[in-house]
């Protein structure tokens, strides 16, 4: 992204919808700001997507974790220009996810267009990866959910092998979205994919240990 020179006087106005000391609210998002369940998108990136799912669903809470402070800025002015009250975004970076969330704490985790990191030795690097998603299991709640979105072919069957080597139960898998009657909210990169006419992957992955059948 571009260098933005008036980026601190934007991020100084969304004081606020981004929280400057996010591990303050371990174990107590949902305590402090209200709520049914706690929902986290990983890679937010402009919000759209967040902003547009927060507005629907007003009795729950959503975090929005974005690390490129130039898309964050954009995403916060988006849920104040909205006036959303049940947001808000870290400027933080997935891999210290248990500071800002205690075990069992997540209801719900939104991957949407995570980076595919395509040659082998970035693979660690993928918000997949199984030490990402052994985080991802000890933040959600039992029978807590990931769901991802991808226009990847390559990173989906990843992910399809890395959630089922640690144990996630996958429904609702789909190598074509829009093809389907699924709800769906479209993303920034969604949009643009799917003017190229390019097909959306998507699953959801259970944090579930029971009997299946
Ligand atoms: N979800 C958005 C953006 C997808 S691009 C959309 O669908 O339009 C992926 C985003 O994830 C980028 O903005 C990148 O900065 C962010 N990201 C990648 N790895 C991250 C990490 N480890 N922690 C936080 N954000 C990350």
């Amino acid at each position: 992204m571009r260098k933005k020179p008036n980026l601190p006087a934007r991020l100084e106005r969304c004081k606020g919808m981004i929280l400057e000391d996010p591990t303050a609210y371990c174990g107590k998002w949902l305590s402090t700001f209200g709520g049914k369940e706690l929902h986290l998108e990983i890679g937010a990136g402009k919000g759209k997507f967040l902003v547009e799912t927060a507005k629907e669903n007003s009795d729950i809470f959503f975090v929005g974790i974005e690390r490129e402070e130039g898309a964050l800025v954009i995403a916060a002015e988006k849920a104040i220009a909205e006036d959303v009250q049940n947001i808000r975004f870290l400027d933080v970076d997935a891999v210290n996810l248990p500071t800002f969330f205690a075990d069992g704490e997540l209801d719900r985790i939104y991957l949407n267009f995570s980076d595919p990191w395509p040659k082998k030795k970035q693979w660690k690097r993928r918000l997949t990866y199984r030490t990402f998603l052994d985080l991802y299991w000890n933040a959600l709640c039992e029978n807590g959910v990931i769901f991802q979105k991808t226009d990847n072919m390559r990173l989906f069957e990843f992910s399809l092998n890395e959630f089922a080597a640690v144990g996630y139960l996958l429904k609702n898998i789909t190598f074509d979205l829009h093809a389907t009657d699924l709800p769906n909210i479209m993303t920034e990169y969604e949009t643009r994919f799917v003017e190229q006419g390019m097909p959306i992957y998507r699953t959801e992955a259970y944090k579930q240990k029971t009997k299946l059948i």
